[in-house]
């Protein structure tokens, strides 16, 4: 089945599609002025180049301070709950979560499952968010994504008392017209942030192990900052930006396993040999058991869904289906016309490759 998370930020839209436990396709962009529009063209990135159409998605949630406004999802959770999710999937071990975003910054504690259990956000001040490094990036004409680097390059960071927006900015902006090198004034905003960082973090429980996600996280001098003075590695995902719309894929996920919810199940890949998908449309089938008694290579197996009968393909198969399974035309061939398909007179088997 596949499922699809949207993480609608203030600054930045992301989304992640999931087949099964594997991520297919994600993309990130500015959320810009108008969240509908931004949702709908997010949704139509997403799906470029996957062949997937979007009524093929079974299942959609989405998160962020724009989620309502996301006209095609399902339902929707805090990205608190996704982040926690989402960190859980990548690192079980993780208890502590820093969520750095565009504009608040959130210390999560979450249980072995994902669950949260404690959490505080600053959504007072922009100071330390993705805006304010934005901000002090224009200050000081370095690109956004270069802060980072730059700062680690420091001999002698400036200490700065405030990250309060206003008064930093015009502190940077001071500094920098006195001529201290950018790379001295943001390593010490770093180490302002991260100090306010952890004072949010001793608010919850700093407990093993710790991650950050958001997308300021991408931003090597802040997580070096952060490191030193929490004293803990974080352990970072792959794409920390996308966290939060992978734990809604996940909850969308889990939700349709828990309600049982019937629909059309591919399995199947594709890879450099080429690609056999076998489609079971279990909103279509009657668990007759037809094509279990009949499939020469025994790939069907019986499965209870919400209540009901209907088959699968059995698990240990799925990624061998081009050499397993013989097609419907020569199967047919070798057994009398006989296959899968014609056995089922609901219709609900398709094959494609
Ligand atoms: S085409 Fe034949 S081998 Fe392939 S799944 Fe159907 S019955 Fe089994
Ligand atoms: S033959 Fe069709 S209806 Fe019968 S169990 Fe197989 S898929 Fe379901």
């Amino acid at each position: 089945m596949i499922y699809a998370g949207v993480d609608i930020g203030s600054r930045a839209a992301k989304a992640a599609l999931i087949r099964d436990d594997e991520i297919i396709s994600s993309v990130i962009r500015d959320t810009g002025a108008e969240s509908i529009k931004t949702s709908n063209q997010l949704l139509s990135d997403l799906l470029d180049n996957t062949g997937i159409k979007p009524e093929e998605i079974d299942y959609i949630v989405a998160t962020g301070y724009g989620r309502v406004l996301v006209p095609y999802a399902n339902e929707n959770v805090s990205e608190i709950s996704a982040h926690a999710k989402g960190i859980n999937w990548y690192f079980p071990s993780v208890r502590t979560i820093l969520d750095m975003g565009g504009q608040d910054c959130k210390a999560i504690n979450c249980d072995e499952n994902g669950n949260v259990t404690n959490f505080i956000m600053n959504d007072k001040c922009a100071g330390g968010t993705g805006r304010f490094l934005e901000m002090i990036a224009e200050v000081l004409n370095v690109p956004l994504e270069e802060i980072g680097e730059l700062s680690l390059q420091s001999g002698g960071k400036i200490p700065f008392n405030t990250i309060c927006a206003v008064f930093a900015k015009s502190e940077a902006l001071r500094y920098s017209r006195k001529g201290v090198a950018c790379s001295d004034i943001l390593a010490g905003l770093h180490e302002a942030i991260a100090t306010r960082s952890y004072n949010l973090l001793k608010r919850v429980s700093l407990e093993t192990d710790f991650s950050i996600t958001g997308g300021i996280s991408k931003n090597s001098g802040l997580v070096a900052s952060i490191t030193e003075k929490v004293q803990m590695e974080p352990r970072l995902c792959e794409d920390p930006q996308l966290c939060g719309a992978i734990g809604a894929a996940l909850f969308a996920r889990d939700k349709c396993a828990s309600a049982g919810v019937r629909a059309k199940m591919q399995y199947g890949y594709d890879d450099a040999t080429g690609s056999y998908y076998i489609t079971v449309d279990e909103g279509l089938c009657d668990g007759c058991g037809k094509c279990v008694g009949i499939c020469p290579a025994e790939l069907f197996s019986y499965v209870q869904r919400g209540g009901i009968k209907v088959v699968e393909i059995k698990e240990g198969a799925r990624k061998r289906l081009p050499t397993l399974c013989s097609g419907i035309e020569m199967c047919g061939d070798k057994n009398g016309g006989i296959t899968c398909q014609k056995v089922c007179s609901a219709n609900a088997i398709e094959h494609s490759w």
